[in-house]
């Protein structure tokens, strides 16, 4: 078994550079396109509620913005790195490219556990935090919105730290914000709401049906959890779900209602009482039609991608995949629907509230659905003719369309000076 690098920057970087060999680009546009654009590593000392006090390390990384502000969220987890948020923060170049919407990429993080904290630790940290990057971030300069355990109380704090030290409400320097804050009607369902759009596009190609479809969920957050809830009430089977303490298996189904009520007293789904309990692992390769990855990077690598069985593996979180893995899957026929194209009904609703932000005028759910269905049919369809035309995978064919884009809005602006 080869070894393999599990560095989420290098695989960002492999994942760029098979497109630029693709599309030809040369070394130049390559190490401008490669590098993030800023990096900036805080300090971020907070009172404990005890009187002493920590430092936690953060980041807030651009990497490209020729195509408009960086755009990306904030991740407050024990293993964020730079090298990880920096990778996250091209995944969101390419996955603003993707889609075509007008923004670059961008990411932060905290490396802390939030859930060792009391809710008024959590808000120094996050105030303490924005005041840290706040000369990088802006409506128009660079957006955070939510990720991994953070939520619309945490954005809440940005746009409140961000508008007291400039003096002045602003609304869209965050999105992913509460609704009595100029948040959007579906945000907090919108990356679920696009793998499931995905999906429907995927089995419609595979002539599969999502209605009686086998689901295994692995992560069951923001994006797993309303997953979850959408595909049930289209029909398809979730026969597992998992979290960061361990899953639970029933071939029968599961109903997403009492996970949900089990989840909200604080238990783990690994002790729901209406399944078989299994590690995280044993959920990847279970017999299923379709497996989404909702947690964190590296889940399917070299060592298990032989043995996963589903048909369309669609990455709702970041870099589940590693590229061995990807390589594996194609030659084994398995359809894997790219994080840059899956997850992103999350940045386009986003986008929206970005949007509905400036022109302080918001839209009704079913409007921001609608749109939302919209912008990630028509980015499927483009994903999947690229790969045909490239004879690639559909994350071949997305990274080519994204990159292509990407390096057309360099090429016309120009490099300054
Ligand atoms: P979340 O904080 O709402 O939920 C994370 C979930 O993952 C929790 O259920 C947690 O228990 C579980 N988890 C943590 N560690 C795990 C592990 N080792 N194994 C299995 N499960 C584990 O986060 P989220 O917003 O749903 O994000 C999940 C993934 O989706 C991330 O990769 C994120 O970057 C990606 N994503 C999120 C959004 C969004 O809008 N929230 C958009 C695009 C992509």
């Amino acid at each position: 078994m080869p070894r393999e690098n599990l560095n989420p920057f290098k695989i960002a970087q492999h994942y760029f550079q098979q497109a630029a060999d693709r599309l030809g680009i040369d070394e130049g546009m390559c190490a401008i396109l490669s590098t993030p654009k800023r990096s900036l590593t805080v300090a971020i000392p907070v009172r404990m509620d005890s009187g002493s006090y920590r430092v936690f390390t953060g980041h807030r990384v651009a990497h490209n913005m020729a195509r408009g502000p960086a755009k990306g969220g904030i991740r407050f987890h024990p293993d964020v790195t730079l090298d990880e948020v920096k990778a996250l923060a091209s995944w969101m170049t390419w996955k603003c490219a993707c889609l075509d919407l007008p923004f670059g990429g961008g990411k932060g993080g905290v490396a802390v556990d939030p859930h060792q904290l009391s809710i008024h630790e959590r808000e120094r940290l996050t105030r303490r935090y924005t005041s840290e990057i706040l000369p990088l971030i802006g409506p128009e300069q660079d957006i955070p919105a939510p990720d991994v355990y953070t939520d619309p109380q945490v954005m809440a704090w940005i746009m409140d730290t961000y508008s007291m030290t400039k003096g002045a409400t602003t609304l869209g320097v965050v999105t992913g914000k509460p609704f009595s804050l100029g948040g959007s009607r579906g945000r907090d369902t919108a990356t679920a709401r696009g793998v499931q759009v995905v999906l429907r596009e995927a089995c419609k190609d595979r002539k599969l049906s999502l209605k009686g479809a086998r689901v295994a969920i692995q992560g069951y957050g923001n994006a797993g959890a309303n997953l979850a809830k959408l595909l049930h009430e289209e029909g398809s089977r979730i026969v597992a779900v998992s979290d960061s303490r361990g899953g639970t298996h029933n071939p029968r189904g599961l109903d997403p209602a009492q996970l949900a009520a089990h989840k909200s007293g604080g238990k783990s789904l690994a002790t729901f009482p209406g399944g078989k309990k299994i590690t995280n692992k044993q959920l990847l390769e279970l017999p299923v039609d379709i497996l989404v990855p909702a947690a964190l990077e590296n889940q399917i690598t070299a060592a298990n991608a032989g043995r996963i069985r589903a048909k369309i593996i669609a990455e709702a979180a970041n870099g589940p995949t590693t590229p061995l893995a990807d390589e594996i899957l194609f030659k084994r026929g398995r359809t894997v629907i790219p994080d840059i194209l899956a997850n992103a009904g999350g940045v386009t609703v986003s986008y929206f509230e970005w949007v509905q932000d400036f022109s302080s005028f918001f839209w009704d759910q079913s409007e921001v659905d609608r749109r939302l269905e919209g912008y990630m049919k028509r980015a499927y369809r483009a994903v999947a003719e690229k790969a045909a035309d490239y004879r690639t995978s559909l994350r071949g064919g997305a990274y080519v369309l994204a990159v292509g884009r990407v390096v057309d809005a360099v090429r016309v602006r120009g490099i300054f000076p």
